[in-house]
């Protein structure tokens, strides 16, 4: 068995009976690569630039779920708009305002996440909790129809410390639950919690995640030449 196959079947009974689901992060790899783990049953991935997403999907299958997962700039939302089928890092109010409007003009809903600032490095995109909360207790995003808030994206510090990435985990979890509680009890789409990828993938199963993204373990070292 390729090393693709042993990897993606190790973390498929590794998600058997947690309800947490898989985005293979395809970020670097050829299409040739997202088509073997595709003939595996894999259909859920996960990009992080436009650009090259876009040079992807015509080529590939049309029962892919794109995920995007990068940092996303305004202006090249409208380019993904068309087909993308859930955003995970909505990092600010103004990106999810233009997210709205592209997906109005395609006649769409996109599914987009909130992505939650938990790691302890300045680097990192994201919402603060406090930002999350003080966006959400206004009235204003209830009125854009055509996105819909599904959840939280967090990624821990990038550390050998598991006891801190549990715990920034941890914490996500209990953010997550809070907001849920108060801003989407009537709303059964805010359900996802995206966190963990190769190196802490177990430790965020085990708070609760629902979607982890794996890139490096499934499709090996990336590229960046
Ligand atoms: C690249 C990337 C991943 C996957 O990282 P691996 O370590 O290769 O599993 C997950 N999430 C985000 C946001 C990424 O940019």
């Amino acid at each position: 068995m390729s090393q693709l196959k042993t990897a993606l079947n190790k973390l498929y009974k590794q998600l058997d009976g947690t309800g947490a689901q898989l985005v293979a992060v395809s970020k670097y790899h050829p299409a040739e690569a997202i088509r073997e783990a595709y003939d595996e049953g894999q259909r859920i991935f996960g990009e992080s630039h436009v650009q090259e997403l876009c040079a992807k999907v015509p080529i590939l299958p049309d029962d892919i779920e794109w995920h995007f997962i990068g940092h996303l700039q305004t202006n090249k939302v409208k380019y993904i708009a068309p087909f993308i089928s859930l955003i995970h890092s909505v990092d600010t109010f103004k990106l999810l305002k233009e997210i709205d409007r592209q997906a109005s003009k395609c006649g769409r809903t996109i599914d987009c996440l909130l992505q939650l600032h938990i790691a302890k490095e300045e680097t990192k995109f994201g919402f603060l909790p406090e930002e999350l909360s003080a966006m959400l207790s206004q009235e204003e995003w209830k009125e854009l129809r055509n996105v819909r808030i599904c959840g939280l994206m967090c990624m821990a510090t990038n550390t050998d410390d598991e006891q801190q990435i549990k715990g920034e985990f941890h914490e996500a979890h209990t953010i997550f639950e809070h907001l849920k509680a108060t801003y989407f009890t009537d709303n059964d789409s805010f359900k996802q919690l995206s966190m963990g990828m190769s190196d802490d993938y177990p430790i965020a199963l085990s708070e609760g995640s629902t979607l982890i993204r794996v890139g490096s373990l499934i499709f090996g070292e990336r590229n960046y030449g």
